[in-house]
């Protein structure tokens, strides 16, 4: 994504949009979505939004233009989502499915993780993992490879089993992992480049409760030999960081009671200390928004995201950026990170490094390789923020960084596609289901496509 892309208003494409014509259909609507991004850093290049509220309707809504794209609850920081003509809004497609024997949920795309869990929850069941906030849709957080942390835990478009789509032609298409096996494997982090997904078929697994510890000044020395161990220390562990001090400041440990997680956890944790009062990743700010610490029992859905579904973690005034290095070279990556502290931190709120266990998913960053994801939450500084990218992207090119499809970064498909061994196939793919070009935007171009 250049500058140019990054701080583009809708205004740009005005024109484009004024010599559009839109046919009747009945699930057309418009100025009830925002046309910013939740961040409000990215303006989307067009009003027209579709809300339909049936497969059908998005079956008319695809028919009815020539380009159009997805659209979920909007949490992208970059172009992925933005069409010059249309949007399809999921939002209206929130039921939800139980199949209690095949152990299943099959749920509209437009759903948000927090109100999903919430469903599930109340029928005995949960999700193997969370984003560090609920507010996300499913839909959305799949196409994008969304992930929260666990050594054992695939990102969460590793629970679909199946998914249904519209594809460019109108009709509905259905892949499932059993039937499908490695195409379906292709389509699952679609990136909204295949189709409009209507439904996603997730595993689900009995429900269970956790409790969360927070740990306090933990020296960046101890990763050295001890970053799988510190990241496996619970079923699901973030460590924060301004990168200052060579330390990490907060260490969030998620623990599954069904796994212990409810024993008394020690003082010292690597010459770390546990802390005694309810802590927000950022120094300083209040924790009221995160969900409950101090080793307080509750269930899964307020323990794996960070924030809670009835706060918004912060204003909204802020970037973000992740990149996903092997994990073996975790320690590596961290240390060559590091380097440009002085750059970093003046434009940093913080800095999250977690743990993503390989997947087979073509266009999953965590594609056949275990992950340790080091995420930047950024001040809005746009600027600034575009000048420092291209420096950490140098220092981690040596570990064959991928960035998260859904954040800020400056790389384009020549640095992209060497890092992804399918991305020919995953190309022929989207031909396959929109051989026009329907659901292609610039970022696809810019990101995905041959130079
Ligand atoms: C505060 C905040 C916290 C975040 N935390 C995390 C985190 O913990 N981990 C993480 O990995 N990411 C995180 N993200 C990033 C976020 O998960 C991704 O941006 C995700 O794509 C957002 O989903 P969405 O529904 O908002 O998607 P949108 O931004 O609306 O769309 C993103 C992409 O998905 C496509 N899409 C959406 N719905 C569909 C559909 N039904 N069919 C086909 N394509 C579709 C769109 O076309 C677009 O390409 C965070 C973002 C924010 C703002």
């Amino acid at each position: 994504m250049d500058k140019r892309e990054f701080l583009k208003g809708s205004a740009a494409t005005a024109a484009a949009m004024m010599a559009t014509t839109f046919p009747e259909c009945a699930a057309f609507a418009d100025e009830t979505i925002p046309r910013t991004n939740w961040s409000g850093n990215y303006h989307y290049s067009t009003n027209k939004v579709f809300q339909p509220a049936s497969i059908s309707e998005v079956q008319d809504a695809v028919r009815s233009v020539a380009r159009v794209r997805a659209l979920g609850t909007r949490h992208s920081f970059n172009g992925i989502a933005d069409s010059r003509i249309a949007q399809i809004s999921t939002l209206k497609l929130t039921d939800v499915t139980l199949d209690p024997k095949a152990r299943t949920a099959t749920v509209g795309a437009g759903i948000r993780y927090g109100d999903l869990a919430l469903i599930l929850d109340a029928k005995g069941f949960a999700l193997h993992n969370m984003a560090s906030l609920p507010h996300i849709s499913v839909g959305g957080a799949c196409a994008t490879a969304t992930h929260g942390s666990g050594m054992r835990n695939g990102n969460l478009a590793t629970a679909v089993t199946a998914i249904q789509f519209v594809a460019a032609d109108g009709t509905v298409r259905t892949l499932s992992r059993d039937k499908d096996g490695d195409r379906f494997a292709g389509a699952v982090v679609g990136l909204g480049a295949l189709g409009v997904v209507t439904h996603v078929t997730l595993a689900v697994q009995p429900r269970y409760d956790m409790t969360q510890i927070v740990y306090q000044n933990l020296p960046f020395s101890e990763l050295e030999h001890h970053l799988a161990d510190i990241m496996g220390a619970g079923y699901s562990v973030s460590i924060f960081t301004d990168w200052q001090n060579g330390r990490a400041g907060e260490v969030w440990i998620k623990r599954r009671v069904d796994q212990g997680g409810a024993s008394t956890p020690p003082a010292r944790f690597y010459n770390a200390t546990l802390a005694t009062e309810k802590l927000h990743p950022i120094p300083g700010h209040s924790a009221e928004a995160c969900t409950d610490q101090l080793n307080i029992v509750g269930p899964w859905y307020e323990r794996l995201p960070h924030f809670k579904m009835n706060f918004t973690p912060s204003s909204g005034q802020e970037l973000q950026t992740e990149f996903f290095v092997p994990f073996d070279r975790g320690y590596e990556a961290i240390r060559a990170v590091e380097t440009l502290r002085d750059s970093i931190t003046p434009h940093l709120y913080i800095t999250e490094l977690r743990a993503i266990a390989a997947d087979d998913l073509w266009m999953s960053m965590a594609y056949r390789r275990p992950s340790l994801a080091v995420h930047f939450t950024w001040k809005l500084e746009s600027d600034a923020v575009m000048h420092v990218l291209p420096q950490i992207e140098a220092k981690l090119a040596p570990y064959g960084a991928r960035p998260h499809w859904a954040k800020v970064f400056t790389m384009d498909t020549r640095e992209i596609a060497p890092l992804y061994p399918r991305i020919q196939d995953f190309r022929a793919l989207t031909q396959e289901f929109d051989s026009k070009g329907k659901f292609r935007n610039r970022y696809i171009r810019d990101h995905v496509e041959t130079d």
